[in-house]
Order: C-alpha cells, then structure tokens, then sequence
C-alpha cells in the first residue's frame, strides 16, 4: 500500500473514533533511526522537532534496555519497593540541587505536584492563607486543570472555566508590577525559566533577580520542557540563578518513554505524608529504566561536546540568516531550544519544510521552534538550514501573491 494511501485510511479511521483535539500533518511515520524519521514508501524526514526523542529515534542502547526491562519485570506497584526508583532520583538530585523526587508519567502531572505541594507546604506551617500562584504572561504549563489554571493563553483556558481562582499572571518584563503581585497570600510563583510554547522567551535577567528575591513566597520552575540538559546546563534555572524549592521535569527525560517527575526541596519534601499523592504508573522500571539510559549519555563528554558544536552551528547558522532575510526579526533560545521568530505567521514555513523533508514547528504564531534529538551532529544542522531558509523564503513568495 502507497504512504499515501496508509495516510488516508489511518486519517478516516481516526476522524471516526478518536478524539479531535490534534491538527495532525497528513504523514504516517513507520520507523525512525537517530534524528530521522520514515514513512512506509521510504520518504526520510529530518526531525528538529522532536523535544521527547532526546536520544533520537530507534536508539539502540535505549531499545535494548527497555527491552531487557520488559524481559525481566515492566511494572509493580507503588505500594512495594524496586530499585530504580532511587537510581534515578539520587541521579536527578545530584544534577537539580534539590533531594527528592516524585515519579508520574507527564509534565503536566509534574506541575500539578508541584502546585499541590506548594499548598501543601504552608497548610503545613499554619500559613493557610497562602494559597495564590503568581504565573507568567505567555506561560505554558500543561492541560490539566491545575496545570491549565496557571496557563496563560487564553485560548487553551476559555471553554474549560472556572479553573483555580487564585492565579495571577505577572508580566516579566514589569518588575513593579510583579513584586506588587507577590504578597503574603502567595503560595509559589511558577515560572518556566525559557519559555517554550509562549514563543521560546528567556525570562530576562532583571525578571530572574525578582523571582529569586520572591519575598517568602517558593518558586516552582517549569523546566518540562528547557530542563533535562537541552540548553547546556541540566537546569535552565541554573544559567538564570534560580534555585527552586520545587522543579517539574519531563520530555526529553524518558527519551520518549512516558517519565514526569517534581523535584523537591527538603523544606517542602518534609511536608509530605504517606497518602498525600500518587500515581499508579509513576517510576514504574520500564520507565526508570529508559530515564537512567538517558542520563548516563547526558553524561557523556562526547555529547556534551557534540550538543554545544550543533548548538553553536546552529544559532551561528540562523544569525547569518537573518543577516540575509529581513522577515527573521529575532533568532532566541538556548542550545538545543531554538526559536526563529519571523515577522510573519509561520504557519506555512512549517508545511513549507515539510514538504522539503524537514520537521519543524510553530508556537506563538510568528516563531518557528527546532528542538533536536541531542544526538544532532553539526552535520544534521548543515544539512537542516538550507532546507529551514528555502521554506521561509517560499512561504514569503507565497505571502506576497495572496
Ligand atoms: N510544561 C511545559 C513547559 C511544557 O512545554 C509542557 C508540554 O508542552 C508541559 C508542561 C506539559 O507536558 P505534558 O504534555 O507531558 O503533560
């Protein structure tokens, strides 16, 4: 059968009996291997977009581990010991700073954790009016409802109100206007320290100094999707100089295999009673066991070499670019977080690189988003830019005939 026509049955058996809340490109993908992905009829796409195939697709230590895992034991219950669990959670507080993990299997489950504790913390110390969340303009924080409440678009919040009615949004380039936020009703501030879907934003640094300050209030950053290595260092926190008391982690941290975890403090970690929270499937071996794969090669010295190389080609690559096309008004990120913000919509740069063999996306309308496996060679990056400028370049043509 022709990819073509896989494409169209799938789609008609999807458009039948499942949900549609996506907007899926028409492809069928059938395998994968580093940072390509194919379709049945061999076409080969290069992936910059794949923020969860962190190791890139079909890994063969991370298939074989999983593989052996599934071999030997998947999954027990929460309710009884195995080992990895404190593998990882020692492996993740050694790299975050912060002494305790909990295990779910998504970023959003991870935020709620941390929102949950936050309450948690100072129902503790008697602070029982501190239940406020002071979020962010352009935040994104996951579908759920707590995780939604502290969302900013209101796109994705509008049909599913009332959510939790004690979340206010700072604006991160008004500083006065954040610390008068931040008062002693406040829970916990939550910030992405770069800000992905609303349109790959670093916090500024005069924003970063406020949090930090943060008056009494505990800081959860949202690191789901700029944590686990991406920019460079493990935590983006980190190059800002945030110290959270609670961070959210996922994605690229189970190289594609489901893995969410809150990082705890000690302060807030002590707070904690059996009962408190839970997940049936959270830290289960299988994925444990893809999450301590995946950081034993972020402890690599020959990827970290390799992620700062592709890094540096690729902002040098994009910045000479922009040199050339006037519609780039600003290329912004961190290392393997990349945000090309056009002055144009970029919706049609994306089926413009697709169709030239490249995955790309689009967030916060102008800005197109690259988020590469970390096995991203230079080479990969030679090859993607031309591809990223032909499609850019036609979709300006294009704008310009309608
Ligand atoms: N937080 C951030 C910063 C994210 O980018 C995302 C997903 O894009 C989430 C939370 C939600 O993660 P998940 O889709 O795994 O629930």
């Amino acid at each position: 059968m022709s990819t073509t026509t896989v494409t169209s049955s799938v789609q008609e058996q999807e458009a039948q009996h499942v949900l549609q809340v996506y907007r899926r490109t028409p492809v069928v993908f059938e395998r994968g291997a580093g940072v390509h992905l194919f379709t049945g009829d061999g076409r080969k796409y290069l992936d910059f977009i794949s923020g969860v195939a962190s190791l890139g697709h079909a890994h063969p230590g991370l298939a074989e581990a999983i593989a052996a895992q599934a071999h030997t034991l998947i999954h027990t219950s929460n309710l009884f010991f195995h080992p990895l669990q404190a593998e990882v959670a020692t492996a993740l507080a050694a790299r975050t700073g912060l002494d305790r993990a909990f295990f779910c299997n998504s970023g959003a489950e991870a935020v709620e954790t941390c929102l949950k504790f936050a309450r948690r913390y100072w129902h503790t110390q008697g602070a029982t009016q501190r239940t406020k969340y002071v979020a962010f303009t352009h935040s994104f924080h996951g579908r759920t409802m707590g995780a939604l409440s502290v969302t900013w678009d209101e796109h994705y919040r509008g049909p599913f109100q009332p959510l939790i009615p004690q979340v206010v949004f700072a604006d991160p380039t008004d500083i006065a206007g954040f610390d008068a936020l931040v008062d002693d009703h406040t829970a916990a501030i939550i910030v992405e320290p770069l800000q992905g879907e609303g349109g790959v934003r670093p916090i500024p640094a005069a924003a970063a100094a406020a949090i930090e300050a943060r008056t009494g209030a505990l800081l959860i950053a949202d690191e789901v999707q700029s944590g686990s290595g991406r920019t460079g260092s493990f935590l983006y926190s980190h190059t800002l100089g945030l110290t959270p008391d609670l961070v959210a982690l996922g994605k690229a941290l189970g190289a594609g295999v489901p893995v969410g975890v809150a990082m705890f403090s000690n302060a807030v970690a002590a707070v904690a009673q059996p009962g408190d929270h839970g997940s049936t499937y959270g830290g289960n071996l299988l994925a444990c066991r893809a999450a301590l794969v995946f950081l034993a090669a972020l402890d690599s010295p020959a990827l970290a070499a390799s992620m700062a190389a592709s890094s540096a080609r690729l902002f040098e690559g994009l910045r000479e670019m922009q040199s050339r096309l006037p519609v780039i008004r600003d290329v912004r990120g961190a290392g393997l977080f990349v945000g090309v913000d056009l002055t144009f919509d970029a919706t049609p740069v994306v089926a413009a690189a697709f169709e030239r063999g490249l995955l790309i996306n689009r967030t916060s309308s102008t800005v197109v988003r690259l988020l590469p496996p970390y096995i991203v060679t230079p080479e990969d990056v030679d090859a993607a830019l031309p591809v990223l400028e032909a499609a850019i370049v036609a979709a300006n043509v294009d704008r310009g005939k309608a």
